[in-house]
């Protein structure tokens, strides 16, 4: 596949393009096997966008209805952690969740764009962990400062480039137990419509990122935990609690 994104390997620093095959990443020339290097976040965005409730499933074990139109709100970007890194849970929080989620990367400005040429603005895809203090959440915490501690936005390794979305196998491993097993196909709101929506409202520029829901098994995070979103076609984002 061709990705791109922000890795160290042998002590340098490369980003951009470059080719995964087989575990081999090449770029420039050269070659690295995937388990030498380190990802950095693949984006620096200026604005993280999440959607709730996009899968029925999800809405139905949090005893919500599915909505008409997409419910969004905002994440911090000060709360991007890449892979490997560790989510710190906060101590005000009893109940810190992970959501795997199918991340959609904005490639360039992107104002009131129609559905069909929503793919025009779209960079590719990556996995993401809308990690969330539930407790706050459900006691009248605004959803995106539930959601916005530090570290509470995992995001990478790479993004995936040449990806058709629409069908894309998505599962969470709870140290190595699976616990959330879906598929983009059951998507509320699919990408598209997402990329729409949301431009009708803000302008999305380069860089911008939308975590388009997670499905149903979403539980708790604990110290020492380690939690791994998996997401077809793309790859694993593996992150450690403490
Ligand atoms: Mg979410």
């Amino acid at each position: 596949m061709i990705a791109y994104g922000e890795f160290i390997a042998r002590g340098e620093l490369y980003d951009g393009y470059f080719e995964l095959e087989n575990g081999r990443i090449r770029i420039d020339g050269l070659e690295f096997s995937i388990d030498e290097v380190k990802f950095l976040p693949p984006v620096k965005p200026e604005k993280i966008v999440g959607v709730g409730l996009n899968y029925k499933d999800h809405a139905k074990e949090l005893n919500m209805e599915i909505p008409e139109e997409p419910v969004l709100f905002l994440k911090s970007p000060s709360s991007v952690i890449g892979d490997k890194e560790f989510i710190v849970l906060p101590e005000r929080s009893e109940r810190v969740d992970y959501e795997g989620e199918l991340a959609i990367v904005i490639g360039r400005k992107c104002r009131n764009a129609d559905v069909e040429s929503a793919a025009d603005c779209i960079l590719g895809y990556t996995c993401f962990n809308d990690v969330t203090a539930r407790d706050l959440q459900q006691k009248g915490w605004q959803w995106s400062f539930a959601k916005s501690f530090d570290t509470f936005s995992p995001i990478g390794p790479y993004i995936s480039t040449s990806l058709n979305p629409k069908n894309l196998g998505i599962r969470t491993y709870l140290n190595g137990r699976l616990v959330q097993n879906s598929n983009t196909s059951n998507l509320v709101f699919d990408v598209y419509s997402l990329v729409s929506h949301v431009s009708s409202i803000l302008t999305l520029k380069e860089g911008d990122v939308i975590a388009t829901g997670t499905p149903a098994g979403v539980g708790k995070l604990k110290r020492g935990d380690e939690i791994v979103v998996e997401i077809e076609g793309i790859g694993r984002l593996t992150n450690y609690v403490r």
